[in-house]
């Protein structure tokens, strides 16, 4: 056994190097506690072996091996390492966030580690004992016994009877669907009839191999074979490109079918899964208890559940997931499929690891030889872009599945309905007519606007004051069902004002309008229509939000008013008009991004109306006319937006000609702020040059009291990424030798969004 390991912790560290006692076995890639610091023991993952004594003066050893098999194995090595690597965090920061918390116990002391510590659910299994699984013998007993013990008789017979292919995989039947009390079974045992097993709860699974599947198109069976073929070529990446209402999933449903049918595994990323019940449901429709369902608003004994279960699995499992499913252990892993592959929400922003889930998916399949699968009805321009270079294979799905025909879409210039007297509250004529003859004919309506609350601002006519966070640079948002004035960076709330602090006269107005506020005003306007909202406020809880998706995909609910929520691939089947109540505010933000942005937005929410035989119909309302975004969305033409926003893209060397490093840097004190993120924008101006661009205030530049700049690097394709790496890398260490800029907070983000 070698002496030393290299262990892993869940800290923002590297790894760590312990002695081995003697006479302890453990391997790669096992759970071990370990004890860092004066008073902690964590879990530590075994990283290396090896016989080279570290370089400290007392070596610590390890402590006790915590489970009887791996908990990490050698491809989910590989992946954290390229996701340190590549997001430059640490490995202990991958590692802190891959593992499920309970997996993974901590504790100040040895009696505190072994309370955190998990312990499986075990649930009773039953067999009939060795020499009555001959069925003549048991027979024969049965006859023997009926007389005198007709229930030990009528259980036997029962246990005997349970279906072969509902038995777990050691022949065993689970005790809760033998309906007797304990003592009875006691009996049976002693008198040796049967035996009992306790087990792991939720380790077997009953699986279906028969799937019922959708006969495809003509348009999506060539889909389906040009990913087939485009993946036997080795291209391993496929983009599919299929406007809403196409039948991606249908699409992809084959394709996961023939991969369980060969017992490969499946990951199915999803943006935001918490959100997708619709799809699950569907999904579990067609493969069963197959399906796995992995996010974070599971219970931490249900991750950790399903993340032991895998790591013992042989391959054939269904996993849909959120973008924190990539880090479960897949065994034989066949194919990923990312849906919505554009989503932004694929990127993990707040903290280290900002990785982005569709990215590392491919690396993940790469890694087991895996296929991808990318589907989207408006594809990120990376992701196109790939496909036009060759890189991807591509496919594209250009008609509606069955009658529905792709929406109508009219445009509705908010100034000339404000000059002709025809807009009333927030809703232009167009809309109003659409609305209420979708009512009269007994069909549903859907109405965007992307602000939560009911107004975003509250201010005085008279001085110009307007009622701002006093810990973060933005305006408070009046919530009038709460009746408070509220923050939405870091939830400071207070009353809503009466009178201008300033000129202290009563003249408070409100600006602006959120989704509250459409609800209140689309209400009054139909008194008779049932209107409901989904925004953030009113889904506090999963079964908040499901709720108001069952009310609405039922018809109790006419009107649904939400934000990007209800983007969210929804298949309702009687939604005929879908309201953008502001287009500008979409399209007028400084981003690089956000005319992409704003055209996958809208297209996305326009694409839920009309998803049957009604022709649905989407009025965009909109003062910025001329903006070429609203042609392309108004044309549906995804290829002109691409042609020219690449072209820009390429003219400025943003993604996808370049990638982008960016850098938030902070701290309270705005001088010392500056101070050091001006002498690291020069540090790493030295290696870069031009290719530097900050420090800058981010549009938010202050929240909870903290001041932030930022920094960015474009690195343009074609450059080493590694060695950009190294030379940032090298400005990080030169900065950290400044004692005075020691507190300013760093945050790298490769790829953001
Ligand atoms: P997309 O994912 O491209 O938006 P969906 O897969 O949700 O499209 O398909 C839209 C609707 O059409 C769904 O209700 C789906 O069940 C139906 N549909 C699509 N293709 C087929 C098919 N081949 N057979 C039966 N129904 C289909
Ligand atoms: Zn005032
Ligand atoms: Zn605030």
């Amino acid at each position: 056994m070698p002496r030393y390991a290299d262990i892993l912790l869940p800290l923002a560290q590297p790894t760590y190097s312990f002695s081995v006692p003697e006479g302890v076995e453990i391997g790669v890639g096992d759970a071990v506690a370990v004890q860092f610091g004066p008073r902690n023991t964590y879990t530590g993952i075994v990283w290396r072996l090896h016989d080279r004594r570290p370089d400290v003066k007392r070596v610590k050893s390890i402590g006790r091996r915590l489970y009887d098999y791996p908990l990490v194995d050698e491809a989910q090595m590989r992946l954290w390492e390229w996701m340190a690597e590549y997001y430059m965090c640490s490995l202990g920061e991958v590692m802190r966030m891959a593992l499920p918390s309970m997996i993974k116990p901590q504790g100040s002391s040895e009696e505190d580690f072994r309370a955190e510590e998990f312990q499986p659910r075990k649930e009773s299994y039953l067999s009939l004992a060795p020499q009555w699984q001959d069925r003549a013998a048991l027979k024969a007993e049965c006859e023997r016994i009926a007389r005198r013990a007709p229930r030990r008789k009528a259980l036997l017979e029962v246990i005997a009877d349970f279906p072969k292919e509902s038995l777990n995989s050691y022949g065993e039947m689970p005790r809760r669907l033998v309906d007797c009390d304990s003592a009875m079974l006691a009996a049976l045992r002693k008198a040796g009839y049967i035996s009992v097993a306790e087990r792991e709860r939720s380790v077997e699974q009953v699986r279906e191999k028969m799937f019922r599947l959708p006969e495809l198109t003509a348009q999506q069976a060539t889909a389906l074979s040009q990913i087939k073929q485009s993946w036997e070529q080795g291209r391993n990446v496929h983009l599919l490109h299929g406007i809403t209402g196409s039948g991606k999933t249908e699409v992809y449903i084959h394709l996961i079918a023939k991969a369980l049918s060969e017992e490969k595994d499946v990951l199915l990323l999803l943006p935001e899964i918490a959100l997708t019940s619709q799809l699950i449901e569907r999904l579990e429709r067609v493969f069963g208890s197959r399906v796995t369902a992995y996010h974070s608003k599971l219970s931490n004994l249900r991750r950790t559940e399903i993340y032991l279960r895998m790591m013992r699995s042989r391959g054939g499992e269904l996993v849909v997931g959120a973008r924190s499913a990539l880090f479960l252990p897949f065994k034989r892993l066949g194919v990923v499929v990312v849906d919505e592959e554009h989503d932004s929400s694929y990127k993990q922003s707040d903290t280290a690891p900002r990785y982005n889930g569709r990215d590392c998916a491919t690396i993940l399949a790469s890694m087991h030889g895996a296929k991808t699968l990318l589907s989207s009805a408006t594809p990120s321009l990376e992701s196109y872009a790939n496909s036009q270079w060759g890189k991807y294979g591509y496919s594209r799905l250009t008609e509606r599945y069955g009658e529905a025909r792709p929406p109508r879409i009219i445009l509705s210039e908010t100034m000339r309905s404000v000059k002709r007297g025809e807009r009333k509250a927030h809703f232009n004529q167009p809309l109003l007519r659409a609305i209420s003859e979708a009512l009269e004919r007994g069909e549903q309506v859907m109405l965007f606007q992307n602000r939560r609350g009911f107004s975003p601002y509250v201010g005085c006519k008279e001085c110009g004051w307007t009622l701002r966070c006093p810990n973060c640079n933005v305006t408070l948002t009046m919530h009038r069902g709460k009746n408070r004035m509220e923050c939405h960076y870091c939830g400071h709330s207070e009353e809503i004002p009466r009178v201008c602090p300033q000129c202290k006269r009563a003249d408070i107005h409100t600006m602006g309008f959120g989704t509250e506020r459409v609800e209140e005003a689309i209400s009054e306007i139909f008194p008779e229509a049932r209107v409901a909202r989904l925004d953030r406020d009113t889904s506090t809880s999963i079964s908040a939000y499901n709720r108001i998706i069952k009310s609405f995909e039922s018809g109790e609910t006419d009107i649904l008013v939400g934000t990007q929520m209800i983007t969210k691939g929804f298949d309702f089947g009687r939604v005929s008009v879908v309201g953008i109540l502001n287009a500008d505010n979409m399209i007028s933000s400084p981003d690089f991004r956000s005319s992409e942005r704003a055209f996958q937005l809208m297209t996305q929410v326009a694409g839920r109306a009309g998803r049957r035989e009604r022709e649905g119909v989407v009025v965009v309302q909109s003062s910025e006319v001329d903006n070429p975004v609203i042609g392309w969305v108004l044309r549906g033409d995804y290829e002109a937006m691409a042609r020219s926003e690449l072209q820009e893209r390429h003219a400025f060397a943003y993604p996808p000609y370049s990638h982008i490093v960016q850098f938030t840097m902070r701290h309270e004190d705005p001088r010392l702020l500056l101070g050091g993120a001006t002498n690291f924008a020069q540090l790493l101006r030295d290696s870069f040059g031009r290719r530097v661009i900050g420090p800058v205030a981010p549009p938010i530049d202050r929240i909870r009291g903290v001041y932030a700049l930022r920094i960015m690097i474009k690195i343009e394709s074609g450059r080493s990424m590694a060695k950009a790496r190294e030379l940032i890398r090298k400005a990080l260490a030169q900065i950290a030798e400044q004692k005075s800029y020691k507190p300013i907070s760093i945050a790298i983000d490769v790829d953001p969004q």
